[in-house]
């Protein structure tokens, strides 16, 4: 449970803080406080009266309403920290996200992770040679062969689709390939690698 708070407050503080205003960093921690790190459980029952006290006074001392505490609450809501559930006369039912669970945060925590360096295998050149040895030395579209001199590798879902430097999106490719596939899926390039390779099929026959 220690080790849990410890990834929770430092999920909050990295992640979901800077998300959030004073008034509803102040909000959010005072239901986390009560539904998970006090019984681990992701729920509170809490009247907006006892909000309201626990929640505390403005900066300048003034009563905490209970307009602005609803207000706060929608605003939590609409960010995915809190959901608002029924109400009865013991209060309104709130379920509490982590923050790990918060899309806001979890959309982060997903962009940040590092680019995994041991899958790098279009900057790295022993990997890049993996690559080639795997192909062949043979051109994955046309089928020629290329030399250490000429090869170069084409991303099969482009970069600009979000394809990533790992082995099954890395393969062997001649220059001529590459510049026709380059920046385009393989649907997209399909006709013109074709209409390439039939050019210069006729040529050498010639
Ligand atoms: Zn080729």
């Amino acid at each position: 449970m220690e080790e849990d708070i410890k990834s929770i407050i430092e999920q909050f503080v990295d992640y979901l803080l800077p998300e959030l205003t004073p008034y509803e960093t102040s909000l959010y921690l005072y239901l986390l406080r009560n539904s998970f790190i006090k019984n681990g459980a992701g729920e509170i029952r809490v009247g907006k009266r006892t909000i309201a006290i626990g929640y505390g006074k403005g900066s300048r001392g003034e009563k905490t309403n209970y307009a602005h505490v609803s207000k706060i609450l929608r605003m939590l809501e609409e960010k995915g920290c809190i959901k608002v559930g029924d109400a009865n006369r013991d209060g309104t039912l709130y379920i509490v996200s982590l923050p790990k669970d918060i899309l806001l945060v979890a959309e982060k925590i997903a962009s940040l992770l590092p680019q995994d360096t041991e899958e790098d295998y279009f900057n790295d050149p022993e990997k890049r040679r993996e690559i080639f040895e795997r192909d062949k030395w043979i051109c994955q579209y046309c089928g020629e062969k290329v030399s250490p001199e000429n090869a170069t590798l084409d991303h099969f879902i482009p970069q600009s689709k979000g394809g990533k430097h790992t082995k099954e999106n890395i393969r062997t490719c001649c220059l001529i390939c590459n510049g026709i596939k380059s920046g385009k899926t393989y649907e997209e390039a399909a006709p013109f690698l074709l209409k390439s390779i039939q050019e210069r099929k006729t040529r050498s026959h010639k």
